[in-house]
């Protein structure tokens, strides 16, 4: 049996943090504001994980008022939350993601954090695709006031 799953995940641009996105570091002016590292692509596939495994969601998993979990790594989470589905009898095939913002040019770093994603989970390096686009200069993207990021994982019976 086939499952599939959504996740969507919005973080603010501040100044001070570095830009996590997948696990890769990636050179820019500005973060991401959040609790943990605020790597939007890790919590959007972790909620796309949770999602199709019927898991609840990332905020139950990983509540951002707890301590514990400040400036937590978030390909972390993505493995713990991967763990726990796979414990459910659940595993992940494959997932596609789009991160919409206008800056920066990530172009240059989608397959690394593609092959970065996959290797936290388990997979093989084809097995996350990962995609960009910008806003058309539109709303808070457009803006360069945060960015959002799209996910969807398809899960099989491990
Ligand atoms: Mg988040």
């Amino acid at each position: 049996m086939i499952r599939v799953g959504i996740g969507y995940d919005s973080h603010r641009f501040v100044t001070g943090r570095p830009l996590v996105l997948g696990g890769i570091t990636i050179p820019h002016g500005r973060g991401l504001a959040g609790h943990s590292d605020a790597d939007a692509v890790a919590h959007a596939l972790t909620d796309a994980i949770l999602g199709a495994a019927g898991a609840g969601n990332i905020g139950q998993l990983f509540p951002d008022d707890d301590p514990q979990w400040r400036d937590a790594d978030s390909m972390e989470l993505l493995r713990t939350a991967h763990e726990l589905v796979r414990g459910r009898g659940h595993a992940v095939v494959q997932a596609d993601l789009t991160v919409i913002a206008e800056a920066p040019k990530l172009g240059p770093h989608l397959g690394a954090m593609g092959a970065a994603l996959a290797a936290r989970l388990g997979l093989g390096p084809g097995a996350i695709n990962v995609k960009a686009k910008t806003n058309e200069g539109m709303g808070f993207i457009g803006r360069g006031e945060g960015l959002a990021v799209i996910a969807v994982a398809t899960l099989e019976a491990s």
